[in-house]
């Protein structure tokens, strides 16, 4: 698309910006891939329609308000780059731009809204903090109507029952002979909504001859700063883990989809800094835990096919039926950020009875979409209600479970299947395996 950008005067972040719009050749095929367009149904909630609006803001034709509330319907998802057959790389728009319209302060939102933006940026990526604020929901849950509508949301999503904290070790030695050395990030509203996601991740990974640091000094991987376009908190995040995880390991893990995909763009938030190789060379080493396994190779099968009940790991459901089966979910940041798409599968279908069911309209978003469902909680509610049924619809109505590789949309797949009261249990990739590997055990020693 021809644009009359100027670069420089939109900071190290305008060359990707202008090399984007000028990649876009207005042809429509993204537009069947985007949740927003489905639910809104107008060209300036399509990625060809924001795009349009973005080059015009940057030329200096539209006011950043006019734009605005468009850029800010966008899930971030970038189902839109894999349906793009010019290979338009709408991230290094999207969140640059979110960046430039911040640093502007050209984002017109309400008193209320400062607050939200500003609670979810102080307590989400500080696992101790957000551990309080999730306690503090209780309390305003119980306040009801007296909690001013723009937190409610936040009250919506807060589990009523937080699991209890899990100190991760520095150190996991590999089971039997070491076949690799990997550091993990801990992920900081994982630990908090579910910490058995990182106890189940090292399990399976020392068993399969992985060496497992977790280095103390880590953050959150600044991943919802730069969705929100706070471009300065977002380089504290990418800094101190720069800083944190050593030059000595086979591979940097990521269990979490969100944090992965953040971490392999600290070269754009890094960009025209000092930082910017070294983010680079940090991005090389990042993997899935699911692309690392699988391309590592499980050293053994897990021989049970791990069904669960409660929190324990049984054979369950899957004896009676002779298979589970799994629906997995792709979550937008592991698929369309990272490419990754066979590697959870194969991990699940490496389970003996396992049956991995694939979901309806699998490339739309859950809703989920970092802090997606706080600040857009009506469109957030439809896309998640929507994938709940789809889950349901790929088990056949049946028992089973829903697997994905993103604490996001585990979240959101739990709150909209509880909503439907369904009892079909949500679990990471990881957790499968994991409550897999240990029915066989089960069932080894029981012999
Ligand atoms: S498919 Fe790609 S080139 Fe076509 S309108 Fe969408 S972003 Fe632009
Ligand atoms: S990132 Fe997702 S919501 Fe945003 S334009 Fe692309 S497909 Fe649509």
């Amino acid at each position: 698309m021809q644009h009359t950008i100027k670069p420089e005067e939109h900071g190290p972040l305008g060359a990707p910006m202008a090399q984007a719009v000028e990649a876009c050749v207005h042809c429509g095929f993204c537009l069947a891939a985007c949740p927003t367009y489905q639910e809104f149904g107008q060209e300036m909630d399509s990625p060809r329609g924001r795009i349009v609006l973005m080059k015009q803001v940057l030329e200096g034709t539209l006011p950043w308000a006019e734009a605005q509330p468009h850029v800010d319907r966008c899930l971030g998802c970038l189902s839109c780059e894999p349906a793009c057959p010019s290979g338009v790389p709408y991230r290094d728009l999207i969140s640059p731009f979110r960046a430039r319209m911040e640093e502007e302060k050209k984002g017109v939102r309400t008193m209320g809204e400062k607050l939200r933006r500003w609670l979810a940026a102080q307590t989400i990526p500080y696992p101790g903090r957000f551990r309080l604020a999730l306690a503090g929901a209780k309390v305003g849950r119980a306040m009801g109507g007296l909690v001013p509508a723009v937190l409610r949301p936040m009250l919506a999503l807060a589990p009523a029952n937080v699991p209890a904290a899990v100190k991760l070790k520095a150190v996991y030695p590999a089971q039997g002979e070491r076949r690799a050395r990997v550091a993990l990030l801990a992920g900081c509203a994982q630990q908090v909504l579910d910490p058995d996601i990182n106890v189940a991740t090292i399990e399976v990974l020392v068993r399969n001859g992985v060496e497992v640091i977790v280095p103390e000094s880590q953050g959150c991987c600044g991943g919802l700063a730069w969705h929100t376009g706070d471009l300065v908190a977002a380089q504290t995040f990418a800094r101190r883990n720069l800083a944190a995880f050593p030059a000595d390991v086979d591979a940097i893990l990521t269990n979490a989809a969100g944090c992965g995909s953040a971490m392999h763009e600290y070269h754009l938030v890094l960009k025209g800094t000092p930082d910017e190789a070294q983010a680079k060379e940090f991005e090389r080493r990042v993997r899935d835990v699911s692309v690392f396994l699988a391309k590592l190779g499980l050293r053994e099968n897990p021989r049970g096919t791990g069904a669960m009940s409660g929190g324990g790991v049984h054979e369950g459901n899957a004896k009676k039926a002779g298979t589970l089966k799994v629906a997995y979910h792709d979550a937008c940041h592991l698929a369309n950020a990272q490419g990754v798409r066979e590697q959870p599968r194969a991990l699940l279908r490496a389970i003996p009875g396992v049956e991995v069911c694939e979901l309806a309209d699998a490339h739309l978003c859950c809703g989920s979409a970092g802090t997606y469902n706080l600040d857009q909680p009506e469109t957030a509610n439809s896309l998640g209600a929507q994938k709940a049924q789809a889950a349901l619809a790929a088990l056949g109505g049946g028992e089973g479970v829903v697997a994905s590789g993103n604490i996001g949309c585990l979240t959101q797949l739990r709150v909209h299947l509880e909503k439907i009261g369904s009892p079909v249990r949500v679990r990471h990739t990881m957790q499968v395996l994991r409550d897999a590997y240990r029915a066989g055990d089960a069932r080894r020693e029981a012999r």
